[in-house]
This record gives structure tokens, sequence and C-alpha cells, in this order.
């Protein structure tokens, strides 16, 4: 079976690897040859109003799914047209709009923060009379990795907000004093068949995911809530593949923030800590064959790397990762670029505290 990812980024390049043993094959609708997916896999090159080559990648696929979830409605239509498109158009737009994911938890009964829909500075100052300060003015589409958002504390914050995010439609939450940030990873079949893995617990800077640990340490319920509110979430969009809600644990519960219609950064970890990982649970699920257990195989954990790939990182490097039980090395192949996701390095052990001091040890090695 052929498999068309949208996208070539390092999530289409880890589904176009994780695909091949199982005899999937991925072509990739890639910007750029030099694009992550195109090193390991077929690619067809084209952007999202190139009808030709839409038809082309359509052409070579037995079906769709994506890697991001900000592909113009046009293209997904023209390719849905053709093949099947899972996840869902209806489940790509939905995540692709903070209101609309928003107001779906809301409607299932999963606590958000409150939120209003912003479309000019006059319903801001509207908004704020109800949320009131701190709040968070995010634009509704397109961000990610705190791009797209700006945190307003005093009145003095307010007054330029609206026009310094471009004058994009936004939406206003109230701040949300959390504990801690987790995510609830999960995936349903073609045949209504779902799987959930244990919580991931995630550590951000400056908005990017730093370091995330699963299973994350929390009370049975807590942990039945997320899976609860991922289960009514797949079921209300009738959902294929891998979907991530990213939560906010609060004092007496959880809040979701938003949710992501692919495989997520916070499971990469999977690959190795868990018996199937994201990716390839994600193509089993679109193929619409049976699902992989998400069992954890112990305590796993993952950092980040942004910027440049360092010399720890590599085997030939003084100090590698590698010498660390457990640890293993992800690289996708991306020029350098500050702030920029270059690759990832897991480590999974047998206990949480032994889990934490080879990730410790990781993190000192690449001086993260
Ligand atoms: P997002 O793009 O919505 O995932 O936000 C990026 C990061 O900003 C989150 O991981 C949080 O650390 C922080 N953040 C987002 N929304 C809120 C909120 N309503 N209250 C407090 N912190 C937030």
């Amino acid at each position: 079976m052929r498999i068309g990812l949208c996208g070539g980024g390092q999530l289409a390049q880890m589904l176009s690897l994780a695909g091949h043993p199982l005899g999937l094959r991925c072509v990739a609708y890639a910007q750029d040859a030099g694009d992550p997916a195109c090193a390991v896999g077929a690619f067809e090159l084209g952007g999202w109003d190139d009808d030709d080559a839409l038809d082309r990648f359509a052409a070579r696929v037995d079906l769709v799914t994506f890697e991001f979830e900000n592909v113009p409605r046009r293209a997904v239509e023209r390719l849905a047209a053709r093949v099947p498109v899972r996840p869902s158009i209806e489940a790509l737009d939905t995540a692709a709009d903070r209101v609309s994911e928003k107001s779906l938890f809301r409607r299932l009964g999963i606590g958000t923060a409150p939120f209003e829909a912003v479309d000019s500075q006059a319903d801001l100052v509207r908004a704020l009379a109800s949320i009131g300060l701190p709040a968070v003015l995010k634009t509704r589409r397109m961000g990610y990795d705190g791009k797209g958002q700006k945190v307003l504390r005093a009145p003095g914050d307010v007054s330029s907000a609206f026009a310094e995010l471009g004058g994009h439609p936004c939406i206003l939450e109230g701040f949300v004093p959390f504990r801690r940030e987790l995510s609830v990873v999960g995936v349903r079949g073609l045949n209504g068949e779902v799987a959930v893995y244990p919580l991931f617990e995630n550590r951000h800077r400056d908005g990017v995911l730093r370091v995330s640990t699963s299973p994350a340490l929390c009370s049975p319920s807590l942990e039945a809530e997320a899976h609860r509110a991922m289960r009514a979430v797949l079921e209300a969009l009738d959902y294929v593949g891998v979907l991530a809600v990213e939560l906010f644990e609060i004092e007496g519960g959880l809040l979701a923030n938003e949710m992501a219609p692919r495989v997520h950064n916070s499971a990469h970890l999977t690959s190795e800590g868990h018996e199937t990982s994201q990716f390839e649970n994600h193509l089993r699920a679109v193929a619409g064959w049976p699902l992989g257990s998400t069992r954890p195989l112990g305590h796993a954990g993952m950092v980040n790397l942004l910027g440049a790939v360092p010399d720890a990182a590599t085997g030939s490097g003084a100090g590698s990762v590698l010498a660390v039980e457990g640890a293993h090395v992800h690289l996708y192949g991306k020029a350098p670029r500050p702030g920029r996701k270059v690759g990832h390095v897991t480590v999974r052990a047998a206990d949480a505290a032994a889990r934490d001091a080879a990730l410790a040890r990781v993190v000192a090695l690449l001086g993260a």
C-alpha cells in the first residue's frame, strides 16, 4: 500500500521510516528536495496551489494523511476528490482553528480556559471585560511553538496587542496558572478501535518543547480523565489516525489547550518507550489495519535538539550521548538555524529515577 504524506518535514520522515518494515511505502508531498522526508523515501515536489503536482501525488498513492494541520483546504479537497483522506477534512478544519477546537472541547464537557473569539481591538476590550487579566491573545490559525501569541499582564499591554499579532482573527484565553503541561496521545482505527498512550509530561522553554517524559507520574483518576477526553474527541470527529491533545494540569483536574491532528513531538519517545510507536500506529490506523499496543516498555524521556546538532549527539563526538545506557539519537538531517528542531534524543530505563538520571546525563552532555 502507498501512503501519501502531506508535508516533507521530520514527522513525515519518521512516518516514512516506520512504514518501511510494514511494507507500507510513503510518498511525501514536499516543497523542496532537501526536506527531511525526501532523504528517506519517495516524494513528489509541489506547492499547495499546484494542481498538477497535487494530481500527480494523488495518482501515486492509495490514501493521503498529514504531518501538519495547516494544509490549505482547497488542496485537501482536491486530494479528497481522488483518494481517501485520513483524518477527515472536518477533523483538520477543527484542529486548525483555536476557536473551533476549544468549542469542541466545551461541547464535549472537556474543561478549557475561558475564551472568546476576537476579530478587532474593540472585541479584545470587550472580551477582557469578562476574562480579565492576565490573559493570552493568540492568532486563531497557524500558531505553533508559542508563535503568534502574546501574554497580556497589565492594562498597558492591551492597547496595541491586536495589531501586534497582525490584525488576524484571534482568540483571547484566560491565563492558566498550571502546575504542569501534559499531553494525551491516542489513535483511532478505521473500524473505530481506539488505543491511548499513557500521559506525557512536557517541559517547554520559550514556547518550544524541550523535554518530555512518559508515563507521567499522576493519579489514576487524572489519567482516566485525560483518556476519557481523548476518546470523546476521537469519536466526535469520527477520527482516523493519531491525535494529540495538549493539557494543563491545574488544582483539581485538567484543562485542554489545543489538539494536533497528527503525530506529536511529545510522543516521539514512543519509538523506544512503548510497544508500538506513534508513527507505526498512525500508519496502521490510516491503512485500516489493527492498531498496536500502546503499553510502555519502561520509563522513557526525550530531549529535543534545537538549532544545531551538538557534537555530543553524534557517535564520534567527545562525551557522546550514545554512551549513556538506554539513549537513542534521532537526527533529521536539517540545516542548522536558531531554534529549529533538528533532532531528538530518547532514553528508556526500568524506573523513573533511572530514567531521570539518564535524561539529566544526556542534557548535560548536550549542553541543552
Ligand atoms: P500553544 O501554542 O497554545 O501550545 O501555547 C504555547 C505555550 O504557551 C504552552 O505550551 C503554554 O506553556 C503557554 N500557554 C498557552 N496558552 C496558555 C494559557 N491560556 N495560559 C497559560 N499559559 C499558556
